[in-house]
């Protein structure tokens, strides 16, 4: 995708925000937890090499992706820390990871027996960390007679056994009594185990900040390293963390209109009185969905509410006066004492701010601060 370096509108990411979340994080780990930091998706839309570097500067110590292939972009970048890959990398494509010294995650016994198949002349070792289902429902083994029949494979050449790991559904939330039905089960998987591997983890953000994890020693650090508060505004955070994202633009077109005259596409917003309407060069293919029709950004530090349907690349507003064309617009961010944070957006989309940070395309260039 084309990124839009000529058109007034861009992303800006703050890296210290992000060292100083990692840092914080890292500060109140029991001595021999490490913290790796999860920047799938490219980071969540911050950008995943800038994002790992400012996280290495902070403090982590290692990586998790949800794909081999953004764990081959980490190596070629040159980090050279451990990398997990969190989702299930196709068994007939192991050999590449191996060869890189990446750990993959290991649904159930069959894929381990195909990968062992694949491996067979190959002459790196395969890092393995299996994944414990114990109620997120998506992947790993969920009883101990699974456990067995994966260990009995993971002994053995050509695998390392490197880790154990399970994935909370309901850490986020307040009532934690699903949260302690995964605890349970994880414990009575681990015991199954056998000899602990070098790397026991359970932790996400939201369990690292609001539970004791068990008897793990590696936090699997995402959203709160963005920033953004796990729970969306459920639970208060323990400690501040800092937004690294902010987006804006400018109004590239101001016009009045008279009292009735529709604004875009289905002629849904009809101006009540003579009204001014300012255009931005964002829209739903930069990901600021159609659905956010209705909902406002900042201007001189006012609300100005977004009227008619949103396009594929521009928006209107209703001004308060007369403004000037290239008047600064912020999308997200702070404006005088006003702010919008991405967890303000994604409530008013019925969603998540990762979806809404995840969601920001290649189309709106990344600013490094
Ligand atoms: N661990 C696993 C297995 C995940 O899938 C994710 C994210 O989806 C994370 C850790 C990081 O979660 P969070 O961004 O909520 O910290």
């Amino acid at each position: 995708m084309i990124s839009g370096i000529h058109r007034p509108a861009k992303l800006v990411i703050d890296q210290q925000a992000i060292f100083d979340n990692v840092q914080q994080a890292v500060k109140r780990l029991p001595a021999d937890t490490v913290l790796w930091a999860v920047v799938k998706a490219d980071g969540y839309g911050h950008g995943m090499l800038q994002v790992a570097q400012a996280a290495a500067a902070a403090g982590a110590t290692g990586f998790c992706v949800a794909l081999l292939d953004e764990a081959l972009g980490l190596r070629q970048a040159g980090f050279d820390q451990p990398i997990l890959v969190l989702g299930v990398t196709p068994a007939n494509q192991v050999t590449l990871a191996a060869q890189q010294r990446i750990s993959l995650a290991a649904p159930d016994a069959a894929w381990l027996q195909t990968a062992a198949a694949t491996l067979q002349n190959s002459t790196a070792p395969l890092s393995v960390h299996l994944a414990f289902d114990t109620g997120m429902g998506r992947i790993g083994v969920q009883t101990v007679a699974e456990v067995q029949a994966a260990m009995a494979l993971l002994r053995q050449a050509p695998f390392v056994f490197d880790g154990v790991f399970t994935h909370f559904s309901t850490a986020d939330e307040a009532d934690t009594t699903h949260f302690n039905q995964q605890v349970q089960q994880f414990k009575t998987l681990l015991a199954a185990v056998g000899q602990r591997p070098r790397y026991v983890h359970v932790a996400n953000s939201a369990t690292s900040l609001w539970h004791q994890a068990c008897a793990s020693n590696v936090v699997r650090f995402g959203v709160a390293m963005y920033g953004l508060n796990p729970s969306g505004d459920a639970l208060p955070l323990p400690y501040p963390l800092k937004p690294a994202l902010r987006i804006e633009s400018e109004l590239t077109f101001v016009k009045q209109v008279p009292a009735g005259a529709a604004i875009s596409y289905g002629a849904t917003y009809h101006a009540a009185q003579p009204e001014w309407i300012g255009t931005i060069p964002v829209g739903y293919a930069d990901g600021w969905q159609r659905r956010l029709q209705g909902f406002h950004v900042l201007i001189n530090g006012q609300a100005c509410e977004i009227v008619g349907r949103i396009c594929m690349d521009q928006l209107m507003v209703r001004l308060p006066e007369k403004l000037p064309a290239g008047t600064k617009v912020t999308l997200v961010g702070t404006d005088g004492d006003t702010a919008i944070s991405l967890q303000d957006v994604a409530s008013f989309a019925h969603t998540i701010h990762y979806e809404i940070a995840c969601g920001l395309t290649m189309r709106l260039p990344r600013v490094y601060l």
